[in-house]
């Protein structure tokens, strides 16, 4: 039997980490398996899809690795929607199901005033279809419904203590508990991989299963994603769209090996391994059922691990989008002209290695393109005190002097100048850092000069100077 997993994402926002993460995570176990990935999209409700959540999960699962060409799909629920209602009508006509008509408020007035679930009234009662009458499925009054969980073992639910649940509403259309279980019956699935809080969900959908007369998929509930204080992740209150860490400039390979660390290791005392070693050692059934922690400054780390292992040439050209404002990433404070592509090359080294986000790069560099520095005025105030003025003109007077304008040519000038005044290289740099690069902390200094140039660094020098009069 091939293995069929299915990856089934509703267009209502923007596409979540813990979404990311389960992606990645059938997508595995079907390489794995030698079996299918399928992606489909859930989207029927319709009041909160839009097309572009929908264009929005198939640029993200591309950009994490998982290519448009290396799925089935996608599929959309919403075309599905003939066989959910031929689904519920067999139900109804097995006897499986049963209208009902009964308003909450009807059913706590019979059981009291607290609402414990529906009481089954109208099971008995063979209320014909109709305009308003809902279909419930009826459930087993004895046994218990086993769910076969490769993460979580057998969770054992008693048929007794779930309600006959509705799978078609009033106006005849079906539930999403419905047709999500249809459409994995229609396209073959195996295996389903989602998230725990589908869990509840499971005993129903595996009673409807049984009832349409088809072995139940093998399930695995991955377990929920989880800030520092414990709490489920929410798009209200953490940073949880994947979007918004491409754009911070998070590089997919650090992301999605930091998200298949979200409930599994690899072997050894290894965290930051190749995607192959992923692939390769992942068990599905490997995963901690308890609850994930998506520790955003881990991740931070990870990504600066990333990036100072990529080639120059590759960094340089991940940090194009930064530089440029590519899409939907804001664009620099220089203008397209002012770019020098061999003045970022050359400071490039230094820049990979202190970043953490590609989108830092351009703080790091902007001194280099825009005609005047933009000036960060806490940083001015706390570095310009009394004897900058005259460590300004000395400095000036020292570098106009120079003739290689070179990093240790600089360094040992300054150096010089700071020695006759008592001051220590550090103290000595700081006026010039602001004065060149409008902060008090950058690249190293002296290579940042060399590659601005005599006249740009001379110019920022005496402006600076000006200021202090
Ligand atoms: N559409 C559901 C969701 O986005 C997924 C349901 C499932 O995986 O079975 O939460």
């Amino acid at each position: 039997m091939t293995v069929r997993v299915r990856f089934a994402p509703s267009p209502t926002g923007m596409f979540h980490v813990g979404g990311a993460r389960s992606a990645l995570q059938n997508w595995i176990f079907a390489k794995q398996q030698g079996g299918v990935f399928v992606l489909r999209i859930e989207d029927t409700d319709a009041a909160r899809n839009k097309p572009e959540w929908t264009e929005g999960i198939l640029t993200a699962l591309e950009w994490i690795g998982i290519s448009r060409d290396s799925y089935e799909g996608p599929y959309f629920q919403s075309t599905n929607a003939g066989e959910h209602r031929a689904a519920a009508a067999r139900l109804y006509e097995s006897g499986r199901a049963y209208y009902c008509d009964c308003t909450r408020e009807d059913v706590q007035a019979r059981t009291g005033s607290k609402f414990q679930g529906y009481d089954g009234y109208h099971r008995d009662l063979g209320l014909a279809p109709g305009e308003g009458r809902a279909l419930r499925f009826r459930t087993p009054d004895e046994g218990a419904t086993v769910v076969v969980d490769l993460i979580r073992g057998e969770p054992t639910f008693e048929n007794k203590l779930i309600e006959d649940f509705v799978i078609a509403r009033g106006d005849g259309s079906p539930v999403f508990l419905l047709a999500n279980v249809v459409d994995d019956m229609t396209m073959g699935i195996t295996h389903v991989i989602r998230a725990e809080e589908h869990l509840p969900n499971t005993p129903k959908q595996q009673l409807l299963w049984e009832a349409l007369g088809v072995k139940p998929p093998v399930w695995a509930h991955v377990p929920v994603v989880v800030n520092e204080k414990r709490q489920k992740l929410s798009k209200r209150r953490d940073k949880v769209a994947l979007e918004a860490y491409r754009e911070e400039g998070y590089l997919a390979s650090a992301m999605r090996n930091y998200l298949m660390l979200l409930g599994w290791a690899p072997s050894g005392d290894r965290e930051i391994v190749p995607w192959s070693v992923i692939e390769d050692e992942f068990r599905l059934d490997e995963v901690n059922p308890s609850p994930a922690f998506f520790d955003e400054k881990k991740l931070r780390a990870f990504n600066g691990e990333y990036i100072r292992a990529l080639p120059v040439d590759e960094f340089i050209e991940a940090c194009q989008p930064w530089l440029t404002g590519t899409g939907t990433i804001a664009p620099p404070p220089w203008q397209p002209e002012e770019y020098d592509a061999a003045a970022f090359a050359a400071v490039a080294p230094l820049a990979q290695t202190r970043i953490a986000v590609l989108s830092e790069i351009v703080p790091n560099v902007d001194f280099l393109f825009l005609a005047s520095p933009l000036i960060d005025e806490a940083a001015w105030a706390k570095t310009m005190k009394d004897g900058s003025a005259d460590l300004l003109d000395a400095a000036v007077a020292a570098f106009e002097a120079l003739e290689s304008w070179d990093a240790d040519s600089l360094k040992s000038t300054l150096e010089a100048v700071g020695a006759e005044r008592g001051l220590k290289l550090g103290k000595t740099q700081a006026p010039v850092r602001v004065a060149v690069t409008g902060r008090t902390v950058g690249l190293p200094l002296f290579e940042s000069l060399e590659v601005l140039g005599r006249e740009r660094t001379l110019t920022r020098m005496r402006a600076a100077r000006l200021r202090l009069v």
